[in-house]
């Protein structure tokens, strides 16, 4: 008798050409420990819960056993990072295990160990992940799905019970994630950088056929691959910008084709409002600062763009100008997109000239009083409807005198549209979040797992993050922003 499908593996990257990838079997950890399992996830998965939590599947998700219909790889990609040409990168210290088809939207997931030991393309590094990075990534890439926000996904933490080598020694710990792909740009930049022509249109054909079947039946396939990536990326940034996450590496090797938000490395929520924040120790010149995200995204694409030139047209001048055009229709994509994010902050019906300049002088008038960006939108929200108390942060979080006209305005333009305003504060709930991953907490939950072994604050914080619109006053100090001595300034990659 066959033995069940644990974990039901159906892969189709496997099958690609092999330049596409390395067979890698995950290293073996000596003491693995089991963190967290994502129960909703794995059943979506169709992966059996208490089978994932039993010591077999510990085994699996510590990479110390290969399950065998499993057949696990290391993909190759390359990538402009900080603006600089890398030609080889690669899975370094991610083994893809195989995909499964969802059982709740039927499409198609890589389950992915991260942090699963060394692979061709380790580059001198360890294969290996400290636990803090995979903490704050099971946190914020699950908040990030609460939120709404297309986002890869956490199936389990566990902890290897090895030492990763940093600068001091730190435990080590595997993610498993799980995203629709993780094609990147940078994969269609390995081949096309090599004038690999076929293996270029393999991996569009592939992409096509995966994530953008309309594409397929459009006149120019490629052409509307290009459209379909460019509106993806231009709502996913629209949507971070509306939450004020700064993502900290967008690299063309960490923005995914499938349109999910990618690599939670020195990422952050911003506490206080300012355009010019930056998180990440290693971006000196704030390249990708807050404001800076949009115009990135379209650098980014102009690089997927060149890739796909020679599948454009058979004229390369003609093919020049789809892939201009394509990458310069970005701007007012993501012009539309944004104005929507920041109409259903502010419960606009429609853009206008009016609700536009409202929106700009409540960001002025934020950055001039240094406030909170999250507690801003949700205070407003809740004290839209005078008289109407509606308990929440505004227990603790008091906007300045200087909002006064401006929420007069916002009121009348509100009435203007015809709009109740009750059944407008209502939906503003729903959708200016009381929590968000910051920072501070973030750092006390990693101090309490590393230091005391205590996963006790992890776990409260992944369960509230799940709910990030319901306030709960017993958790009043997670939705408030850091004590001045809290303030985290720098975020690292970890790696
Ligand atoms: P990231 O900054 O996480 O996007 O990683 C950039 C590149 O460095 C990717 O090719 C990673 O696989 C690789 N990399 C990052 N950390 C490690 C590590 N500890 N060991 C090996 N490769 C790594
Ligand atoms: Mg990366």
């Amino acid at each position: 008798m066959t033995q069940v499908a644990r974990i039901p593996f159906d892969n189709s990257y496997v099958r690609l050409p092999k330049q596409f990838y390395s067979p890698q079997v995950p290293s073996i950890v000596t003491a693995p420990s089991l963190i967290r399992v994502n129960h909703d996830l794995a059943q979506e998965l169709g992966i059996d819960v208490n089978w994932l939590q039993s010591e077999d599947g510990l085994q699996v998700l510590a990479g110390n056993q290969v399950l065998d219909n499993s057949d696990p790889i290391a993909t190759v990609y390359a990538g402009h990072q900080f603006g600089g040409w890398n030609p080889q990168l690669g899975d370094g210290r991610a083994v893809l295990l195989g995909e499964v088809i969802s059982k709740k939207n039927e499409l198609r997931y890589d389950v992915q160990l991260k942090g699963a030991g060394k692979t061709p393309y380790s580059r001198g590094g360890d294969g290996r992940s400290p636990l803090g990075p995979v903490l704050r990534e099971y946190i914020v890439s699950e908040a990030m799905t609460a939120l709404g926000v297309p986002s890869t996904r956490s199936l389990a933490a566990v902890t290897t019970g090895e030492p990763v080598v940093r600068e001091t020694l730190l435990p080590g710990g595997i993610l498993t994630r799980v995203a629709q792909s993780h094609i990147r740009i940078g994969t269609f930049q390995f081949f096309s950088a090599r004038q690999d022509l076929p293996a270029v249109k393999t991996l569009a054909d592939y992409v096509i056929e995966r994530h953008y079947p309309v594409a397929a039946q459009a006149e120019n396939p490629y052409q509307a691959l290009l459209e379909g990536v460019i509106f993806n990326q231009a709502k996913l940034i629209a949507k971070w910008q509306g939450l004020g996450f700064i993502h900290g590496v967008m690299n063309t090797d960490n923005m995914l084709l499938c349109g999910e938000t990618v690599d939670y490395g020195p990422c952050a929520f911003m506490d206080t409002y300012h355009p010019d924040t930056v998180f990440s120790s290693i971006d000196q010149n704030g390249r990708y600062a807050y404001a800076n995200q949009p115009r990135i995204t379209q650098w980014n694409l102009s690089w997927l763009a060149q890739a796909l030139v020679p599948l454009l047209d058979k004229d390369e001048v003609k093919a020049i100008h789809l892939a201009e055009n394509a990458v310069n229709g970005f701007a007012q994509i993501y012009q539309d997109a944004y104005a929507a994010e920041m109409n259903t902050k502010l419960g606009f019906r429609l853009s206008s000239k009016d609700s536009e300049l409202l929106v700009q002088n409540l960001l002025d008038l934020m950055l001039k009083e240094q406030s909170d960006f999250t507690l801003t939108f949700r205070t407003l929200a809740e004290q839209l409807v005078p008289g109407e108390c509606v308990a929440g942060v505004n227990g603790f979080y008091t906007l300045p005198d200087s909002f006064s006209t401006w929420i007069t305005q916002w009121r009348k333009q509100l009435s203007a549209e015809g709009l109740d305003l009750a059944e407008v504060q209502r939906v503003l709930l729903a959708n200016n979040p009381v929590y968000i991953p910051r920072n501070h907490l973030i750092e006390e939950v990693i101090q309490a797992a590393v230091k005391y072994n205590d996963f006790s604050p992890f776990n409260n914080m992944v369960t509230r993050l799940g709910k990030p619109f319901d306030y709960d006053a017993e958790n009043a100090r997670a939705a408030q922003g850091p004590r001045s001595d809290e303030v985290v300034h720098n975020t690292f990659c970890g790696t």
